[in-house]
């Protein structure tokens, strides 16, 4: 069916095209079913070039992370493809928006299996882009566009690359960690539900949920490095109609 004239998957607005949820660059050279939602050219990352953005991101983080050994058990699991995202050379806009800054990781010694990395500053907001692909499987599961959210009052917690705008301190950072362990050990989490017959490989993008009273989290794993969450306010019919999608339980986070 066509996705065009349906409403946008997170204004409402009349579309103009569809949105990779989450972008199809993180699948090159993967053979998968997709997940896509109607979207207006100005809720469509793609075209502007933000998830091109991040990707680099993840993958410049990726690179730096390759170079040092005791990280090979992470980096032996990340399919290849995922460390070439960042030799990006296609759009000039891109290349404008990441750069990398060195940073020394505050989590030594925080039990996160992150090393002292290459830090990546973007101007895309990655808490925008979070909540827009949050946004997208929401449209997915509902299967309709459900007017009555509002997105603007979405958390987003990142406790693997502490702040990508900026660094706040060590204080917000260890706060960030002491949230996303709190949210980590709520049970059960639910396995979100497969994008298609031939599913996203777990190796480089997984989500799962956790509801509780009208909250819902979203928890996503990016090539089995990144990790972030989202907490959104969904009424009790929404998280019902989510729950129709079938996900399947595995009670703690894997
Ligand atoms: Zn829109």
């Amino acid at each position: 069916m066509s996705k065009f004239g349906k409403p946008c998957y997170y204004c409402g607005k009349l579309s103009t095209g569809k949105e990779h949820i989450p972008p199809q660059m993180l699948f090159k050279e993967i053979v998968c079913d997709k997940i896509t939602v109607p979207s207006c050219d100005h809720h469509n990352m793609d075209k502007s070039g933000i998830d091109q953005s991040i990707i680099a991101g993840f993958s410049l983080s990726l690179q730096s992370l390759k170079k040092d050994p005791k990280f090979k058990n992470v980096t032996d699991k990340v399919p290849q493809n995922a460390f070439n995202s960042g030799n990006f050379k296609t759009k000039d806009c891109v290349k404008k928006s990441v750069y990398l800054k060195p940073i020394i990781s505050p989590f030594t010694g925080a039990k996160l299996p992150l090393p002292d990395m290459s830090y990546l500053e973007s101007v895309p907001d990655l808490k925008d882009w979070l909540i827009k692909i949050t946004a997208g499987l929401v449209r997915d599961g509902l299967r309709r566009f459900e007017p009555n959210i509002d997105w603007n009052s979405a958390i987003t917690v990142n406790p693997s690359v502490t702040n990508l705008n900026g660094i706040k301190g060590l204080e917000e950072t260890q706060r960030n960690v002491d949230r996303a362990n709190e949210i980590k050990s709520k049970k059960p989490w639910y396995r979100g539900w497969p994008s298609g017959k031939r599913d996203y490989p777990k190796n480089v993008f997984q989500f799962c949920l956790h509801f509780t009273n009208n909250k819902t989290f979203f928890y996503y794993t990016f090539y089995s490095v990144f990790h972030f969450y989202v907490e959104i306010t969904l009424n009790t019919s929404i998280q019902k109609e989510l729950f129709e999608r079938k996900p399947t339980v595995i009670g703690v986070y894997p």
